[in-house]
């Protein structure tokens, strides 16, 4: 048997397929394309794919995660602009996005004052549905983005032809809801002492839901991936050694080409138990009532998302509470996208809270894209695990 502290332990054979979504998005959308199918492209969790679903139509996640098309960006944005946003508009302006290029139109909200903005130049290159997001979850504020979920479904139908019924609805909600639950699950893994799943891996199986057009093969490979991973567990096999820190990334997205926080951790010795993030478990948690109205239930369930554009967003600081609850981490460290002042901001009674009714020792990280401050990185990410190692 292998050993099981070795980083060369044995990783569950599901894995592979996460591994190249771009290679899986195309061939799930040439039948879908032939079919007439359309494409919606989404840029954040607060985008209602069951509805997108339930009018006929599929959906792509987008956010530019990549330093890449930036320098292009930069030519249009002003350069003092999260990353993220940038790298959207540049991979749509540049047309060098696989998945952008095969979208037929873009769901958008207003969340930040950046991203809302960046959206009205996008609509120039492809058009742009905007949701109108309230930012906060009062009587008035709900019937705001219950009316918004209702102009969705008819701009949907009007460009797929197929009306949204309850019917439609309700059996999208159910199948999402049960990916929600499949990934909590795997994502629990992440809990055991030792897991048997590296948090790189884990963040591309929760990325990749955003990428695979056939949600129901998405599941099923969710299932097997969970089989799997119990397996290993059993047999006592991990990547990681014991004993390791333990820290909970929370703050402004990651994913495949903005991970380079998460794995300066990994690489000091940490274990990243879960990531709070939206492309992690803030985008996972929280089911749609499949008793109530379905259009209801879905806008509130969408309203609940704990992002920082809300005001005041205490569902963040209750999601944490309970991730700790549940993945007992050493420390807190806090990925804040430079430019990005609703979570720059939030940073601040985050630390409080972390510091004071938690009593975890708590890292703001504030960068961009670039490679550029890695070493400066390194060793504050180093002095601060060494705090939790002694
Ligand atoms: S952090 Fe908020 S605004 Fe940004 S992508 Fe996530 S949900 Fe959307
Ligand atoms: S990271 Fe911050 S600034 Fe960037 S899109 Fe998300 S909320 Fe907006």
């Amino acid at each position: 048997m292998s050993d099981p502290t070795s980083t060369a332990a044995p990783r569950a054979a599901t894995l592979a397929k996460f591994a190249s979504p771009v290679d899986r998005f195309h061939l799930e959308l040439e039948p879908l394309k032939e079919a007439g199918v359309k494409l919606a492209g989404i840029y954040c969790v607060f985008a209602p794919v069951e509805l997108v679903r339930a009018a006929g139509a599929v959906s792509v996640g987008l956010c530019g995660k990549k330093q890449g098309p930036i320098p292009e960006a930069e030519r249009v944005l002003p350069a003092n602009l999260c990353p993220l946003i940038k790298s959207s508009y540049g991979y749509a302006a540049t047309a060098t996005c696989p998945y952008f290029n095969a979208t037929d139109f873009i769901l958008a909200e207003t969340t930040c004052d950046g991203k809302k903005k960046m959206f009205e130049l996008m609509n120039r290159i492809k058009p742009v549905h905007m949701m109108r997001l309230p930012t906060d979850k009062s009587p008035e504020a709900q019937a705001l983005w219950l009316a918004g979920m209702h102009r969705l479904a008819e701009f949907l139908g009007g460009r797929t032809g197929t009306a949204v019924t309850d019917k439609a609805l309700r059996r999208e909600i159910a199948l999402q809801n049960k990916i929600r639950r499949a990934l909590l699950d795997v994502a629990a893994f992440m809990s055991e002492a030792r897991p048997p799943i590296s948090s790189l891996d884990l963040m591309g199986v929760c990325e990749s839901r955003t990428f695979v057009l056939d949600q129901e093969a998405y599941l099923a490979d969710l299932l097997a991936l969970r089989g799997e991973l119990e397996a290993l567990r059993d047999q006592g096999v991990s990547p990681y050694k014991a004993g390791a820190p333990r820290i909970l990334l929370t703050g402004t997205p990651v994913g495949r080409g903005s991970e380079k926080v998460l794995r300066l951790l990994e690489d000091a010795g940490a274990v990243v138990v879960v990531l709070e993030n939206c492309t992690g478990i803030k985008g996972v948690v929280g089911l749609v009532d499949e008793n109530a109205d379905p259009m209801e239930a879905l806008a509130k369930r969408y309203l609940d998302t704990p992002c920082s554009c809300m005001s005041p967003n205490q569902g963040r600081l209750d999601l944490i509470d309970d991730l700790v609850r549940q993945f007992a981490p050493t420390g807190v460290v806090d990925l804040v996208w430079q430019a990005c002042h609703t979570y720059s901001v939030e940073s601040f009674d985050l630390r409080r809270h972390v510091e004071d009714s938690l009593e975890l020792p708590f890292l703001k990280v504030e960068t961009d894209y670039t490679e550029s401050d890695m070493e400066q990185l390194r060793t504050r990410v180093e002095a601060f695990l060494e705090l939790q190692t002694h």
